[in-house]
Order: structure tokens, then sequence, then C-alpha cells
């Protein structure tokens, strides 16, 4: 495998090789897999096209969480790694990974980051924790793999991020959105724009235009954010990956073959949402077949309107979410989470003369006497506050709807964020 994918005239031929290749494999050395398949009816004689997926039946994660710690190793005695989902919706996910996992995601990443501008000899600042998150040990990977310099921060306090980044100078940089938001407010703090970064790998979390345009003008013109996909049960972070068109993340199909399905488990057409549902075109320490990922993406296939780089051919998708927690109706109102995060970036920006006086922002939902409850929360130890917020969200809701909720100022401190993530819903309602 090089590190470029092959191209979109081969990449069905290839697909299907694969595909035939990993549903026997399964079969044959995979208790669970050989089980699920008997019980479908289905065998490898059956996939005669790419089409023929269809077929095959869906992995859901609750159906692999219920499988104990040490059965979701297909190969335990090749396992080099352990690593875990970060729970985001739940109960973590385990995985394991192969020395052949380790080097395909080491290529998927070093093709991303080239797709953005990376090269050899620059210097990648990691600023995702090196832990049991996928994050950083995987970016880690990928930029070696591509024969980048590498300056591992992890989730390092803002000011130690910045004094790194202006003594070593290096030309990219890779962190969560939330974490790059973080470094805007404090650099207006301290009044000195100047930073060396000029591409920025943002992901591990939704984030949304308004985001990008935020952390883009804040950087100055030079700067450029690209978007990020990826989950622990498929490898990390280089599920897919923006190009220098942004737009939407190429998906890198001769590898995890992608459907994005519709609630009736049909094909969506270009330009709609559906969920992602991912198999693995390899035998790695934990590959899964249609793995339903419980992410709503839309789905970008550009048909008639070629990429002018490298993974030219190569869908597109925009992560949105979750399928169940950000979809849901308040007093017969439609909400998504996408336009909680827009109001959240320009609120977040008119606070932004306060300084560190106001801390972390997030909406929480619960319920009370049986209906959604929303409430807008933000960390400031001044109960003043209250009262410019509630101007704030006044002057930047486009829409009264969010005017209409409660705000709650919460002591500094009590949003500790983890792994550099600070998730901006947060959903008690379960
Ligand atoms: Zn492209």
């Amino acid at each position: 495998m090089g590190l470029y994918p092959p191209n979109m005239h081969e990449l069905p031929k290839v697909q299907l090789k694969r595909l035939r290749y990993v549903t026997n494999w399964l079969h044959q050395n995979n208790e669970f897999f050989h089980k699920k398949l008997d019980a479908s009816g289905v065998s490898v004689s059956d996939i005669q096209s790419l089409e023929d997926i269809q077929k095959l039946p869906f992995t859901t994660k609750d159906e692999v969480r219920k499988l104990p710690d040490g059965a979701l190793e297909w190969l335990p005695e090749q396992t080099v790694r352990k690593h875990s989902s970060s729970g985001t919706t739940g109960l973590a996910t385990s995985t394991c990974f192969t020395d052949i996992d380790l080097k395909v995601m080491g290529i998927l990443g070093a093709r991303s980051l080239a797709l953005c501008g990376c090269e050899k000899g620059m210097t990648l600042q990691v600023n995702y924790g090196y832990g049991f998150f996928t994050g950083g040990l995987i970016f880690d990977e990928a930029a070696r793999t591509l024969g980048m310099k590498i300056l591992p921060q992890g989730g390092a306090p803002i000011v130690e991020s910045l004094r790194a980044m202006r003594r070593f100078k290096p030309e990219a940089w890779c962190c969560t959105p939330t974490y790059a938001k973080r470094t805007v407010a404090h650099l207006l703090k301290e009044d000195d724009k100047d930073i060396s970064w000029k591409i920025g790998s943002h992901g591990a979390e939704v984030w949304t235009d308004e985001t990008r345009k935020f952390i883009e003008n804040s950087f100055g013109p030079d700067y450029n954010a690209y978007d990020v996909y990826g989950l622990a049960e498929k490898g990390g972070p280089f599920v897919a990956h923006e190009c220098e068109a942004k737009g939407g993340s190429h998906v890198w199909t001769d590898m995890l073959f992608m459907e994005v399905l519709d609630d009736n488990n049909e094909l969506v057409s270009e330009g709609e949402i559906g969920e992602l549902v991912l198999t693995h075109l390899y035998i790695g320490g934990y590959s899964t077949i249609r793995y339903k990922t419980g992410d709503r993406v839309k789905y970008i296939a550009e048909t008639g309107s070629p990429c002018t780089c490298f993974a030219d051919g190569y869908p597109k998708m925009r992560a949105l979410g979750r399928k169940i927690k950000d979809e849901f109706k308040i007093g017969g109102e439609f909400y998504i989470r996408a336009d909680f995060e827009n109001v959240a970036v320009k609120i977040l920006k008119e606070l932004q003369p306060l300084g560190e006086e106001i801390g972390e922002f997030r909406v929480e939902l619960s319920i009370e006497k049986g209906t959604t409850h929303v409430e807008y929360c933000i960390e400031s130890d001044n109960p003043e506050h209250e009262t410019i917020v509630k101007d704030v969200i006044r002057a930047v809701s486009d829409s009264t709807i969010y005017r209409r909720f409660p705000i709650r100022i919460v002591p500094k401190g009590t949003y500790t964020p983890s792994l550099g993530k600070t998730p901006l819903l947060i959903d008690k309602r379960e």
C-alpha cells in the first residue's frame, strides 16, 4: 500500500477485492462474525459487486459493547496497543490496534495532512491528548509517515502551547475546535496575534463553518482551518479530511468503505443527510463490517465537479453530530445542535472583551415535568455578568426562539475541559 490512494478509476475494483477478502476472513477466523454471517445466510460468494454490500448484516455499537472486553480483540497475539473512544455518547468503546492498523492509520493520516498542504520537513504541533483517546498518538504516527517533525504538546495549558509555538515556529497545528477557540481568546487577552501556524487540522467534535470563519478570521489571512473526522472504532482520527478546497472531508474509501443511509437503511442521494456506516477494507485488530457509527453526515459526492486535489473521486462528507441526541423538539419547535453552536460562537465572540472573566459556555438539556428544558450555562465569578450575557444573547440570536431560555451563572472551573474537548451541548435527559 503506497502513500497515495488508488485513482478513482481503479478504486471500485480495489474496494470489491478487499470487501470480499475481509468478509471471508471474518467468517473464517472470527467467532462473532462467523455466527453473524451464518445467521444472515450471506456468504462471500454472494458479494459479486459493491452494491452487494447491502446484503451483509450491520454491526452496531450496542451489540459490540455487550461483548466482554477480551472478546473485542480479533488477533490478541498481534495487538500492540489498546485505545478507547472519548465516550462522547456514553460508555467509551474500547478498541485494539495491530502493527497493520498503525501502518494504515499512519498512511491515511499522512495523506490527510498532505491534503491540506502539509509537507515533509514541516513541523506539526500536536495539541490532541496523548492518552487513551486516539487523537495525539495517531496524529504523531501520521506526521512521522509524512516525514514531518512533531511538537508533542498534548492537552497542555494554552500558555505553554503558545510558548512552544513561538519558540519552535511550527507551520501546522492540530487540536479540537474548542482548544483553538480558547487559544484565540488567550491571544486577544495577550494582545499578541503573532502566530507561526498556517494550517490547522481540527476535529474530534462537531463544528460549523461559522466556527471555521471565527478561527480563521482571528488567526489572520494566512491561516486555514480544515475539518478532520474519525472515530476510535475505525482507527482514530483519519477516516476523512478536508483538502484545500474545504467544503467537506474526503473519505478514504479504499480502506474504509462508506455508506450513508436513511432511517430505512437506504442509501441517501448527493447532498442528503444520513447515518454514516463504515466497513473496514483491511484486517486489523478490530475490523468490522457495516458498522453503524451513529453519526449524522451530509453526503457530498461532487459528481460532475472534480476536485483538483489528489483525492479527486473520493466522496466527501460533513459530520453534523450524533444521530439521536442532536435533534429535539421543544414546545413544538424543532432544534438541532449546530444551531446552538452557531449562537454559542457568536456569544463567545461578543464576550471576548471580558477576557478571562468569562470561562466556558455550554447549553444544558434536561427534563422538567416531562418536557425538555434548556439552559445557557456560563462560567463566571461575577453575578452581574448574567445581565451582560442576556443582552448578548438578545443581540446575537437571529431567531427569537433562542432568547427564551434562562441563563445560569456557574463558578469558574466548573467545566474542566476533558481531553481538550468541552462539549457545547450537555444532554441530561437520559
Ligand atoms: Zn479535494
